[in-house]
């Protein structure tokens, strides 16, 4: 016997059976039952969402022999050879192939004839907005005056390219892509009849790839089972997608958030020796990051797959450590990645070049204050290696202190304590103020001109002082000294704006055997 696809095996046979769009279903069950079924309808949505599906069980339901309420009942002659594709009432047509003015004539011309053996002749187009313009004329005067006998159902992807003349004849369906949970359980189900091993992980990354589409969920999971007995984990589906797995992203951001190059160009090359699709890659990161974000701003309820606590909690590990701002930075960065390997092809040069300065620690010379000196002698610029395919990078850089976040994150840890030992004054005192350290070790407490007030409080209230000096110490481990000014005593930052320490200018310099030259 020949081997059916699963999509075809599990293809709905009645309303019930068909996934998430309920909205679709109840609403032409009603029609039949109360044998108000319109002559023409319009199913939009994305590819593999159930449009055919549901076009060839209307088509089944308007035919069936049994009671209204029954259709499609699967078992009377209309039912089944409308199942086999063998009724000659039911066409089906593909519009990208069959576009032109004579294909919709000579359906015009058909559609005249009464149906040779049951109730409707049903005309199912797909792709329809691929018509021409005299074709979608044609069509257009049979769908002014339809026979009763005739049944039109017109699908299409890109409901935007048709005329609305078409449209308003019409009464329209949108179908929507499925939630990545429902594709799960569909996929569950599937594997369970077949007495198959497919762990939960790689189902739920199966129904992920798939983007909402059901067909396309079954055709990856097809694909699965015919790799062979035994289990299938989720390696196995990510080796077949050619997407790196989660550790990969996990292990990016960790170098994000460390500044740590070194991992950051390891995890690049593992990645190029894996031979991973680099678009694939740079989507599934961005998701990853997006993610992350979402964590961050909606805490536990964020709307997050979720399928491994496990996953939920590095993801609150990272929007801990991840500033919000370095988080929006990496999302607009990769989708120009993405883009520009869309048009480039250059996947692996451009995502490294673009991870390499989202992980770059922050330079004296960007307007970031400056560190004490022992913070900055081990803040050298790393030489970042330049790895050539297929070979490993010539040395590891050192792993470098994140600088200007270090000091937020304990500053804003100041401030925390500060109101959860109801410090509350102390706390709205120090609220306008920028920190950054000085040359002298001191930490500069910076109020701008207009927060002369909070700063005049600050410098007089022996009090407060206290009060800080209590929670700097608790958070930073050790006495710190601090010293108040406006923005005018502002210590210039130190160091160099020298820009080829910069990591990527330099990696460009190196890679392209280039010298900087001044820009007019
Ligand atoms: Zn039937």
């Amino acid at each position: 016997m020949a081997y059916t696809a699963l999509y075809r095996e599990w293809r709905p046979q009645s309303f019930s059976e068909v996934v998430g769009q309920h909205h679709i279903s109840r609403t032409l069950l009603n029609a039949l039952k109360h044998d108000q079924v319109s002559h023409a309808y319009l199913f939009s949505g994305p590819r593999g969402t159930g449009k055919t599906t549901v076009a060839k069980l209307l088509a089944k339901a308007v035919n069936c022999l049994a009671a209204p309420g029954d259709r499609p009942c699967n078992a009377c002659p209309a039912c089944n050879s409308i199942t086999a594709g063998v009724s000659v009432d039911v066409q089906e047509m593909d519009a990208a192939s069959n576009r032109g003015i004579d294909e919709i004539r000579d359906l015009r011309d058909r559609v005249r004839y009464l149906p040779v053996e049951y109730r409707k002749k049903v005309y199912i187009i797909d792709e329809v907005h691929m018509l021409t313009e005299p074709a979608f004329n044609a069509l257009l005067k049979t769908l002014e005056e339809p026979p009763k006998h005739v049944l039109f159902i017109l699908a299409t992807t890109e409901p935007h390219k048709l005329p609305a003349t078409i449209v308003s004849r019409c009464q329209r369906f949108d179908f929507h892509r499925l939630d990545i949970k429902l594709i799960t359980d569909r996929l569950q189900q599937v594997v369970q009849a077949r007495g198959a091993n497919v762990t939960p992980a790689a189902l739920w990354t199966m129904a992920k790839a798939s983007e909402g589409a059901m067909r396309d969920a079954l055709s990856l999971l097809d694909q699965c089972l015919a790799m062979g007995a035994g289990v299938v984990d989720v390696g196995e589906v990510q080796g077949m997608l050619g997407q790196a797995g989660e550790d990969a992203f996990e292990d990016i951001c960790r170098a994000l958030v460390d500044r740590d190059l070194g991992r950051l160009v390891r995890r690049l090359e593992a990645i190029t020796a894996a031979g991973q699709d680099w678009r694939q890659l740079t989507l599934g990161l961005s998701q990853y990051l997006r993610d992350i974000l979402l964590v961050k701003l909606c805490g536990a309820e964020a709307p997050v797959d979720a399928h491994d606590p496990a996953r939920l909690d590095v993801l609150g590990h990272f929007a801990q450590a991840l500033p919000e701002s370095q988080l929006y930075q990496a999302l607009e960065t990769l989708a120009g990645v993405e883009e520009a390997i869309r048009r480039t092809g250059r996947g692996r040069l451009l995502l490294e070049l673009a991870l390499i300065k989202l992980a770059a620690p922050v330079f004296p010379g960007e307007g970031v204050p400056v560190p004490p000196p022992e913070v900055a002698q081990d803040r050298e610029v790393p030489k970042a290696p330049i790895p050539t395919g297929g070979t490993p990078p010539r040395e590891t850089p050192p792993s470098v202190r994140p600088a200007r976040d270090d000091l937020q994150c304990k500053w804003e840890a100041v401030m925390d304590r500060l109101k959860k030992s109801r410090q509350m004054s102390v706390h709205a005192t120090l609220q306008p103020v920028r920190v950054a350290w000085g040359e002298d070790e001191n930490l500069q407490l910076v109020y701008a001109r207009e927060y002369d007030f909070h700063k005049s409080r600050m410098e007089q209230d022996a009090a407060c002082h206290r009060v800080l000096e209590a929670a700097l110490r608790e958070v930073f481990g050790r006495p710190v000294t601090f010293k108040i000014s406006g923005e005018e005593g502002m210590q210039a930052p130190a160091g160099s704006c020298d820009p080829k320490a910069d990591p990527v200018v330099k990696l460009a310099l190196e890679l392209f055997d280039g010298e900087i030259i001044k820009g007019t």
